[in-house]
């Protein structure tokens, strides 16, 4: 285990995420919330912090999303090979599920900062000889499976994970969960405090305090009912006598096991991911202090090869201190103009080989891509299609689209066929495409090659968004609902626009917004387009960055 020595001793903090985005061929996440952990250790590693991350290997990854002949989502698995991007440690674990040894190992991705720091993150994995074939598929699929299976999981990840990182060596002070997946590790932590021999009948001898210090907790769900939830029956067949149930039910709730809850219980700083979804939260949870530092991403990796090649120009810090892109609004806007096409050129390239259609790279393109369910209502620009084609008539535009629904999301599956539908049915007067497959490397070249991004998402189950953040940093507008991030990072007419703050309707106002301000704009005053692209970048890449997220958890969370 050298490869791990360097680590050893400097590592304080570990990471805990269900999925992590650390680069397109691994196959360990599914979306925003792997995209946030993937950008988290990015950081990290430029600013060379004392963390390491624990994720579950994946092997037969999340999916692999195509489009049948009549419009719908078809999946397949999409599995890797840890083998080409990871290293095999020699430490195994056990942790107890259904009364069994299940078996733990894990690989070792050494993540690179652009700067040449080191992460290292650890995939756990339950694909050994000494289990049973079933137990050895725990790990295999991201998202996949029944209630048993992602409590399975969850086990290996929040148990399994904290057994791992002693059993290698590390000397863990602070654990931070992201998201309530892995809240499990937190009775593993309560299990260790026991002080034996006390009599304090009441508590058993848990030491909560000192749990609670261990821990720090970011919630990413705001809706009740979207928590991982386990009925307190099933935990007792698969965790078996873990904690006492009564206990359990103090920390997780008395009608099954919250996830969110019982890491909200036992941790000492519990952040949402944006000052509406801290608000959110604080009425789910009421008495509980949530605290709000707002999600950001890692501008290196979201800044195109053109609009990177201008900020290292102009602006050459900007990587490690993203907020010297306050300046790019004194660039000249020949430089800003000449970047976007190139970026536009990109995608035009990338639809054209995927999907056969070429996009026209004079017309204004509004970008939509996420995961397709129904609180993001990817179709709101479909409600009055009299309206829509009317508008399109007098300002042509065209649209690109992107996402998957989870396999079972029958509604979100409905939704890709019927954007597919709305593909074929316009295409005499709005050019439309569907890009399958959407991951890293889609969104990259997408929240680049647009002019537009479009977010429309039912308020206020939008907790953060991140991808418009990725556009702002390419000079890409935003127009979207106001809700998450976009709450904070609004200005209208300067850093893009909003969709719904007046008295009309949402699908009314973006009709209106396309139609009298948004589209006419991009036809009518390049000069004032590029001043926003330049407002955007300025204001919105200046700070909606994960370096100002990470100082802040640092500062704040991990040294409180
Ligand atoms: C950034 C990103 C997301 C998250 O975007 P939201 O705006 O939060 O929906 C999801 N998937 C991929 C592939 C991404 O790159």
């Amino acid at each position: 285990m050298d490869e791990l020595q360097p680590f050893l001793h400097r590592t304080r903090i570990a990471y805990f995420s269900m999925e992590i985005a650390l680069r397109p061929e691994m196959h360990t996440y599914s979306g925003g919330l792997g995209v946030l952990a993937g950008d988290t250790a990015r950081t990290c590693a430029d600013l060379g912090l004392p963390v390491a991350f624990v994720s579950l290997v994946a092997r037969a990854g999340y999916v692999l999303q195509e489009i049948d002949a009549s419009g719908r989502q078809v999946t397949r698995p999409n599995p890797w090979q840890p083998e080409q991007w990871t290293q095999p440690l020699g430490a195994m674990v056990a942790v107890r599920i259904e009364g069994r040894d299940v078996w733990i190992r894990s690989w070792l991705h050494l993540l690179v900062s652009p700067l040449g720091s080191i992460v290292p993150v650890l995939l756990l994995d339950t694909n050994v000889e000494q289990n049973s074939p079933s137990d050895r598929e725990i790990t295999d699929q991201l998202y996949g499976g029944d209630q048993v299976y992602r409590l399975k999981q969850e086990i290996v990840l929040g148990i399994g994970g904290a057994l791992m990182l002693r059993a290698l060596g590390f000397d863990i002070e602070t654990y931070h969960l992201n998201e309530g997946h892995a809240a499990l590790l937190t009775l593993h932590l309560l299990r260790g405090s026991r002080r034996h021999g006390t009599t304090t009948a009441a508590k058993r001898g848990y030491d909560h305090d000192g749990v609670r210090w261990q821990c720090v907790f970011t919630t990413h769900t705001p809706v009740e009912a979207a928590f991982d939830r386990f009925p307190y029956p099933l935990v007792e067949s698969v965790l078996g006598p873990y904690i006492e149930r009564d206990e359990l039910e103090q920390l997780a709730g008395p009608d099954a096991l919250n996830m969110t809850r019982l890491a909200l219980n036992l941790s000492d700083y519990v952040n949402g991911v944006s000052r509406a979804h801290a608000d959110t939260t604080r009425l789910i949870f009421p008495g509980y202090q949530v605290h709000a530092i707002t999600n950001g991403v890692h501008a290196p990796t979201w800044t195109r090869a053109s609009f990177a090649r201008l900020y290292n120009a102009h602006l050459p810090h900007w990587g490690l201190e993203p907020e010297v892109l306050a300046r790019v609004d004194q660039l000249p806007d020949e430089m800003i103009w000449s970047a976007h096409q190139e970026a536009k050129q990109d995608l035009i390239a990338r639809v054209k080989e995927r999907t056969q259609v070429a996009l026209r790279p004079d017309l204004p393109t509004i970008g939509f891509a996420r995961r397709m369910t129904e609180y993001k209502r990817p179709t709101l620009l479909f409600s009055d299609i009299a309206r829509l084609t009317e508008i399109a008539r007098k300002h042509p535009f065209q649209v690109v689209f992107a996402g998957m629904a989870h396999p079972r999301d029958e509604h979100g599956k409905d939704l890709i066929a019927i954007i597919n539908q709305r593909v074929h049915d316009l295409a005499a007067v709005l050019p439309i495409v569907f890009l399958p497959n959407y991951d890293m490397r889609v969104a990259a070249c997408l929240v680049a090659g647009v002019d537009i991004w479009l977010n429309t998402p039912l308020p206020p189950l939008e907790a953060s968004g991140t991808s418009g953040m990725k556009a702002a940093l390419n000079g890409v507008l935003n127009l979207s609902v106001l809700d998450g991030w976009w709450s904070e990072a609004h200005i209208e007419g300067v850093t893009g626009w909003a969709v719904g703050n007046g008295s009309r309707s949402h699908a009314e106002d973006l009709y209106a917004k396309l139609e009298h301000t948004v589209l006419p704009l991009h036809e009518g005053d390049r000069t004032r387009w590029i001043w926003m692209m330049k407002q955007a970048i300025s204001r919105i890449g200046a700070h909606f960055n994960s370096h100002r997220m990470i100082r802040r958890y640092v500062t704040e969370a991990y040294m409180r």
